[in-house]
Parts: structure tokens; sequence; C-alpha cells
């Protein structure tokens, strides 16, 4: 869990901070805290781009003729990228981030290869390129361990009712301290605070937008009821419950796709105008289409944190109420299977993609996406408060009858309603879907009394 808040301003004390040796061999050191900022920013994303560097991706190895022979693995830096694995050795190659604190270079470890194996699962699932580097237009920012040590890094101190400072703590290297000035220097983030602040590992300050995160552990949450519940995902809501009742998740309305899809032809239009007059990329993108890109942005993240809201609300309502609660196997590679592309005859060596199809399997795979999401969110809050989730395997429960257990194709009448051939059992085809779940999951527990 996290926690969001602005940040009102930056100031600077203590020494001088070391930014690095210019090209002429001249130290350069500042006062200025924006300055400072912009150079933390840069020293954890090229920290982070050098481990990104590391990571294998596959090279074609090809014959005189021009064919694939074989695959090869290179680090993504390509061949002669110097491995440096320890921050230290980073330091000493690079001046610029000799000073940099260590809480904020060790972070990239972490950071790093977990959005690595986000990307690479993002890549099985809805397709897309294996994940790259960090570029500074994508914004920046950077993440700071707490170190409750003796030197302390990333402390919260409460300034007032609704204000409070995040202290960085920084040392200039030996060889790189300002004659005459000492070797410690701080930041002092000075932030807005809204709500108790809890207990966390680490920030993370998004400079672009000015603001900082909290990550905290997750409280338990205090449970209300000791139910036992099935679910399903349903044809028609996005939820079956067992007890009957059903639970949605809500869809962007067809104003909103409409002016999505408007925004997203007005930005084609604007890049080709662009590229005529000799744009080409993002980069130099014009004001107008930077302009609609940010309402595009906007509009697209109202939509996720409506979605994303509900997810919250909804599982911890679930996690309150119910001791057990049984969930189908999501088998995600399954739902969101796409047509493969087709080797292109005229183009060798590229590939053709059936649009509509691609674009269908593309909105499943967000539906997948946000459902296995909310099962994520809903393990962690019941692991959290001793309540018990289980997974059973998906097989069969939307056709076997709750009633007498025969198991037919036939039994589902429609996509909506179930009957049962065998003893004319009729219910809500997810209902009964989610019954068999929480059956199956008792039955696999033990419980089977309750
Ligand atoms: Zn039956």
């Amino acid at each position: 869990m996290s926690q969001k808040v602005r940040i009102d301003g930056v100031k600077h004390a203590g020494a001088s901070v070391f930014l690095g040796v210019d090209h002429c061999g001249n130290p350069c050191w500042t006062r200025n805290p924006e300055r400072i900022m912009v150079w933390l920013c840069d020293g954890w994303r090229t920290r982070f781009n050098q481990r990104r560097e590391q990571r294998p991706h596959d090279i074609p190895v090809k014959d005189e003729t021009g064919e694939i022979i074989d695959w090869l693995k290179e680090p993504l830096g390509g061949p002669d990228v110097p491995k440096l694995v320890l921050d230290r050795e980073a330091r000493l190659r690079c001046s610029w981030m000799a000073a940099v604190p260590s809480p904020i270079l060790a972070s990239t470890n972490k950071v790093e290869s977990s959005e690595w194996f986000a990307g690479l699962k993002r890549k099985k699932t809805i397709g897309g390129r294996i994940p790259g580097f960090k570029s500074r237009h994508r914004g920046l920012g950077f993440v700071c361990w707490r170190n409750a040590s003796r030197s302390g890094n990333a402390i919260f101190h409460k300034t007032g009712r609704k204000s409070g400072v995040v202290v960085i703590t920084g040392m200039n290297p030996k060889r790189w301290v300002k004659p005459g000035e000492k070797a410690h220097w701080r930041i002092i983030v000075h932030v807005r605070v809204g709500q108790e602040m809890r207990p966390y590992t680490s920030v993370h300050v998004d400079w672009t937008h000015r603001t900082l995160v909290y990550v905290n552990m997750p409280l338990p949450l205090p449970r209300t009821g000791d139910g036992v519940i099935g679910l399903d995902r349903g044809c028609v809501h996005t939820l079956a419950l067992s007890d009957g009742t059903f639970m949605d998740m809500p869809k962007p309305s067809k104003a909103e796709l409409k002016r999505l899809k408007y925004l997203q032809r007005k930005m084609a239009r604007q890049d080709r105008t662009n590229e005529a007059r000799g744009g080409g990329t993002a980069k130099f993108a014009s004001k107008r289409r930077r302009k609609t890109l940010s309402e595009f942005n906007a509009l697209q993240g109202y939509i996720v944190r409506r979605r994303n809201d509900w997810i919250e609300k909804t599982t911890t309502t679930l996690a309150k109420a119910d001791i057990l609660i049984a969930m189908e196997d999501l088998d995600v590679q399954a739902m969101t299977k796409r047509p493969k592309p087709r080797p292109d005859p005229d183009n060798p060596g590229r590939h053709l993609y059936n649009g509509a199809k691609a674009k269908a399997g593309l909105d499943r795979s967000i539906l997948s996406s946000n459902l296995s999401r909310l099962m994520k969110r809903l393990q962690d809050k019941m692991n959290a408060n001793g309540g018990k989730p289980v997974i059973v395997p998906a097989a069969y429960t939307s056709q076997a009858c709750h009633k007498c257990g025969h198991v037919a194709k036939g039994n589902r009448e429609s996509q909506a309603v179930f009957h049962c051939v065998e003893c004319g059992y009729e219910a809500n085809a997810d209902v009964n879907a989610a019954k068999n779940i929480l059956d199956r999951a008792l039955s696999e527990t033990g419980g089977g009394t309750a």
C-alpha cells in the first residue's frame, strides 16, 4: 500500500553538493535545491539503466543469405557494455554519480528487477516489446529506501498539523569535498500531509508531477464477519458471488470511449502534420500535440483510477466480511489468446497482424489484467487479516450442476441461464459456477461441514 502526498518545495542545507566533473575536468558544486533534485533523478535513472543493460535478449544469427539460423543471448546494452555490479564501481566510473546517496542507488536493484519481470509477463500475456530503458522524456523521479540508521535517510518529520518534511541526507566523497566546507549535506522536501502517516519502507519521488509516495506495509483490515463465499467471473457482471449477488466493475462510458478515440485520431493527425514539417519523433512534438496527449492521458487516468478505486473498495468489503474466499484459477494466457502473427510474404522478417482480432484480444486482456489485479489485492488483504483465499482449478465449474453434480455441456441453456438436463435445477449460470467453486474449495480444505 502507499500514501501519496504533494511536494510543496525543496530546501538545501549543509555543504554544497558535488555534481560531478565537467568535460574540462573541473569539479562542479551546487547549492540550488531544484538542480540537486534533477541530479538525483538523473543518477537514479542512470543506475537503473546500467542494471537494465545487463538483461539478456535474443539476437538472430544469420547466414550469408540473410536467413536466420540461430538465436543468441546478448545483453540489452550490446556485447561490450561494462558490467557494473556494485554501486561503488558505478560511482568510480561516473564522477557525477559519486555523491548520490546509497539508499537511492541501491533501490534501483529491486525496482529494475520487479519492472523487468512485470514487463516480461505483460509481453507474454498481452504482447508488446521487451522492457527497455528509462528516458528522461518520460518524467523525472527516483526511489529512496527509508534508512533509519545512524545517518538516516528519507526520514519523515512532522512540522505542523498538515505539513511535514522528508529529509534525504548525503555526503560528498572525500576527494570531492569543496575546499573550506564539510562533506555532509541535506535535501529537505516539504510535503503536504492529509492523513495520519503510517510506517513506510521507501519513498518514490515523482519530480515531474511534484508528488511523493510513501510505500508502506499494509495494515490488516478489521474482520467484521466470518462468511465463506465463492467468486466467479461472470459474463454479464464482473463478479458473481455464491450467495447470488453480483458486482460490477465500472466501465468507461460510451461518451468517454468516443472522446478517447477522437483524441487518438487527433494525435495521429497532428503527428502526420508534424512529420511533414520535419518534426518526426515525439520528442519534437508540437505544442498542440502535447496538449492533445495530456488531455488523452487525463481522461485515460480518470478511467483507470475509477476502476482501481472500485477494485480496492470491493476487495476491502470482501476481505472484511469473509474468512474463506474461493476463486477460480485464472488462466490468463488462455483468456487472452491472440491470433499468432503470420510472416509477411512480401516483406521478409516482418509479420502481419489481424487487426480486429488483435483488438478484441486486447479488450479481453484489459479485463483479465483487472481481474488478476483484483485477485491479487484480495489475496494480499486476506493474508494480512488472517483470512483464507483458496484457488481452485477451473475445470467444469460452469458445466456442473450444483444440486446433483451432473456435468454436461447441455446444462448451459444460454450464456446466462443454467438448466440441469438431469434434475431440472435452474439458476443463473455464474451463480451456479460460484457455488461449485465454493464447494470445491470447502472439500479441498476439509471444511465441508460449513
Ligand atoms: Zn442437476
